[in-house]
């Protein structure tokens, strides 16, 4: 058993502290939000991530979870410290680090007997130096620590199966003996753990999400060859798929990706490249892929009713991709946007971002179901690819609507089904193959 503080109790720290308290440590989670705190301590999540809620509750139960907002408390038995706070856009698209700077600096302030500081954080290369030197400077007297960088590779909506189960564990420190004693927390887990040097580890993080952010907007701008061609681009990806050098994950085409991480990170990336003389195109041109997929989503509707003025759209999904409550740069907001921008009237439904869809999309009426959504609308798009969404009575669908066009920004309908059922389809990248209805 050993003794762990995770700093930031957000879907990276919450999930980090749940999880090493399963395995038997003793972890205390701390975040600056009282609120959280106040009700995390309630046994309730502020998040929704399947199977968290219950692992929390077992942990408190067992004496090995709990959770402040006090640094002295937090760090009082601490031998590993994690950093897990958030890393949002600058507005160059750089990394902001002022919560990594200040949990750094507390860290510091509160320290009292030498504490190996994992960073858990998506930081730009050459942070872990960084915060070595702020730790450095903010102590009252020099106690000794080592930095370790650990980033985080699990994804919201399977977050504690991924912590639990994943496919390397990634280290990076100038001090071997640290890295080794991280390490020995994530051998229960029973994966490759890859050690290496601190800026290694840092680029590990960011390379990883520009290469699967790259394969969706690689298969997006397939996805636009094939609307011109008249290929079926899902079609295409499941062949691309067989080949074992390329492999089938990541091939879905759509409205692109979006979310805390991927858009962020590969601004940031290149952000890091730019700012250091390098020429990071590829990655410009993902991220533009990206933007191109959410208008050309519009422009699609724009096309099929004729104009978006005081028509009536329903949206299907809010939250970024499905089994998550994160809205944090999802599609669906911007899309609903744009509709209000161009007079349209806008009601949605997510299955679980209902609680936080308010505060991002005032303007837009928010329904109870799938079919409620659907009800006088002129068209129907599905933004998140939801399993329910995938199962829906789509001649109920149909019948509640007022107009008949659907867009599938998820390619989770059969368009030639679509089609018979009277709807005008539109999906991405893939049409009707008897008789085009969109
Ligand atoms: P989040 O916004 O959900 O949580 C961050 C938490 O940190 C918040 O609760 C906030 O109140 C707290 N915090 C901020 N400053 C603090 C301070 N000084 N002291 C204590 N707590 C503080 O963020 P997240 O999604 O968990 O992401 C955290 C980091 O992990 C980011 O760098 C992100 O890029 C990275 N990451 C996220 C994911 C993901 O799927 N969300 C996956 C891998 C890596």
């Amino acid at each position: 058993m050993k003794q762990i503080c995770v700093v930031g109790a957000g879907y990276v720290g919450l999930v980090t502290g749940v999880a090493f308290a399963d395995l038997g440590n003793q972890v205390i989670c701390l975040d600056i939000d009282e609120d959280k705190i106040e009700t995390l301590n309630q046994g309730e999540t502020p998040i929704y991530e399947p199977g968290l809620k219950e692992m929390l509750q077992r942990n408190v139960l067992a004496g090995r979870l709990i959770f402040t907002t006090s640094y002295a408390q937090a760090l009082k038995d601490a031998e590993f410290v994690f950093i897990a706070v958030g890393t949002p856009s600058g507005a160059d698209g750089e990394a902001e680090l002022k919560y990594v700077r200040m949990a750094a600096e507390s860290i510091a302030e509160n320290m009292n007997h030498p504490l190996i500081i994992i960073n858990k954080s998506t930081v730009p290369v050459g942070t872990g130096d960084w915060v070595a030197n702020i730790i450095e400077k903010h102590q009252d007297e020099p106690i000794p620590f080592w930095v370790v960088s650990n980033p985080e590779f699990l994804r919201e909506g399977s977050a504690i199966h991924d912590f639990m189960s994943p496919d390397r564990v990634v280290l990076g420190s100038l001090h071997p003996e640290a890295a080794e004693r991280v390490a020995s927390l994530h051998r229960p887990l029973r994966t490759i753990i890859q050690i290496t040097d601190l800026r290694t580890a840092e680029m590990i993080k960011y390379a990883s999400n520009a290469f699967l952010a790259t394969r969706i907007s690689f298969i997006n701008e397939i996805a636009t060859i094939c609307e011109e061609l008249g290929a079926d681009v899902k079609e295409v990806a499941v062949g691309m798929g067989y080949d074992k050098r390329i492999g089938p994950h990541f091939l879905d085409a759509g409205i692109g990706f979006g979310g805390s991480c991927f858009p962020k990170d590969v601004r940031a990336l290149e952000h890091m490249a730019l700012i250091h003389g390098a020429h990071p195109q590829l990655l410009r041109a993902v991220l533009d892929i990206n933007r191109h997929q959410r208008r050309q989503t519009i422009v699609k509707l724009r096309a099929l009713l004729g104009g978006l003025d005081e028509r009536k759209i329903g949206i299907l999904g809010l939250a970024f991709k499905p089994n998550t409550d994160d809205m944090r740069e999802a599609p669906a907001v911007d899309i609903a946007h744009q509709l209000l921008r161009e007079g349209a009237v806008v009601q949605a439904y997510d299955p679980v971002a209902m609680a936080e869809a308010p505060h991002i999309l005032p303007d837009v009426r928010l329904v109870d179901n799938a079919y409620e959504a659907a009800e006088n609308v002129d068209a129907l798009m599905v933004v998140t690819e939801w399993n329910e969404f995938r199962h829906l009575n789509m001649v109920r669908i149909k019948e509640n609507m007022a107009g008949d066009v659907l867009i599938d920004g998820r390619n989770i309908y059969n368009p030639d089904r679509m089609t018979s059922l009277g709807f005008r389809y539109a999906g991405v990248g893939r049409s009707p193959k008897h008789g085009n209805g969109g």
